[in-house]
């Protein structure tokens, strides 16, 4: 019989783990799938993970592992990926705002031969009117320069174990998971669904960790930005020959003192072209540099004890 792992990045969701495995098991129990749940709690700093342990000594099918740090979902997502043993892994939130009732839909997806299951965001749910800007405003940007829709896609997936297996062969540390699936072109389906209401505790995101995330996720999958000097450059010097007829003018017509208001103008600009410049060069260097590094992308430092019966080094290995 086929299993199904559903993998669950936790930071800080003490409030969540026991509610949410149970719903979880209800659903899958009352459906006859075979499942694990994998909880990662990401560098938690209450009581996740002591919570997954006692979620995983009641349930043997429940795992998890702790991070030794906060290393973000992106990260959490990757640990689950690598230990969760099924021949599908959903991967979806544990504040239940992706909604488990999906689950069996894209169960029966993969069963008659999609490789990955999208969840498709219908509707976000409430909430405040700065996240909404924020987050359209986000959306827009990623849609842009990755070239997919991503204000309805999500991080709700279904993947195939060939899909997973893939994944976990990248040597990339900068992931952004939503449109990596997306990029490794597998058949594709879709399962629409409604965002919930976070059931406890609140969202870690603000208006800068959003911005943050945009600009990082956006020159991961594009270098548009770099092209964008080339073009300041061409700007400037369209600017820069226009100029140089007038100042000619003006000098053969003998009056070519004034103009320190052209000076004053063109250092500005051009000043200000170059560093934009340097800061955007500057950007993909530092993100080359953490690259070269080769850093794991997060460290383990607790495991349930069902885990390390099946996957014993699991961060030794290659993360
Ligand atoms: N999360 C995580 N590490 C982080 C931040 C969030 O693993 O550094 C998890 C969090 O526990 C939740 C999921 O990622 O399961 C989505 O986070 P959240 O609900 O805060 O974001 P939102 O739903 O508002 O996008
Ligand atoms: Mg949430």
């Amino acid at each position: 019989m086929a299993l199904l792992s559903i993998v669950l990045p936790a930071y800080n969701e003490e409030q969540n783990i026991e509610n949410t495995s149970r719903v979880l098991t209800g659903i899958l129990e009352d459906n006859g799938i075979d499942y694990e749940l994998v909880f990662i709690s990401d560098g938690s700093r209450d009581d996740t993970f002591a919570r997954i342990q006692a979620e995983a000594e009641k349930n043997p099918r429940i795992r998890g592992a702790e991070f030794s740090r906060n290393f973000g979902k992106e990260a959490g997502i990757f640990a689950g990926l690598e230990i969760a043993a099924g021949d599908a892994v959903i991967v979806m939130d544990c504040d239940l705002q992706h909604p488990p009732q999906v689950i069996p839909e894209m169960w029966e997806k993969w069963k008659n031969g999609a490789e990955i299951v999208e969840g498709i965001k219908s509707s976000r749910g409430r909430e405040s009117i700065g996240y909404k800007l924020s987050a359209g405003l986000f959306y827009r940007i990623m849609s842009r320069l990755i070239k997919m829709d991503m204000k309805s896609s999500s991080d709700f997936k279904l993947l195939d174990r060939k899909v997973v297996d893939v994944l976990l062969e990248l040597p990339e540390r900068n992931t952004f998971f939503r449109a990596l699936s997306f990029w490794t072109g597998f058949r594709t389906e879709t399962v629409h669904y409604e965002v919930q209401e976070r059931q406890f505790g609140k969202s870690r995101w603000s208006f800068w960790s959003l911005m943050k995330y945009a600009v990082f996720n956006a020159t991961s999958f594009s270098t548009l930005p770099l092209q964008l000097v080339t073009v300041m450059g061409v700007i400037s010097i369209l600017f820069s020959l226009v100029l140089a007829v007038q100042t000619l003018v003006k000098f053969l017509m003998g009056n070519a003192v004034e103009g320190f208001t052209t000076v004053i103008l063109l250092i500005l600009i051009i000043g200000g072209f170059l560093m934009l410049s340097l800061g955007i060069i500057g950007h993909y260097i530092a993100r080359i540099y953490e690259e070269v590094k080769g850093r794991p992308k997060y460290i383990i430092s607790r495991v349930t004890e069902n885990v390390q019966g099946n996957v014993a080094g699991v961060w030794h290995r290659k993360v």
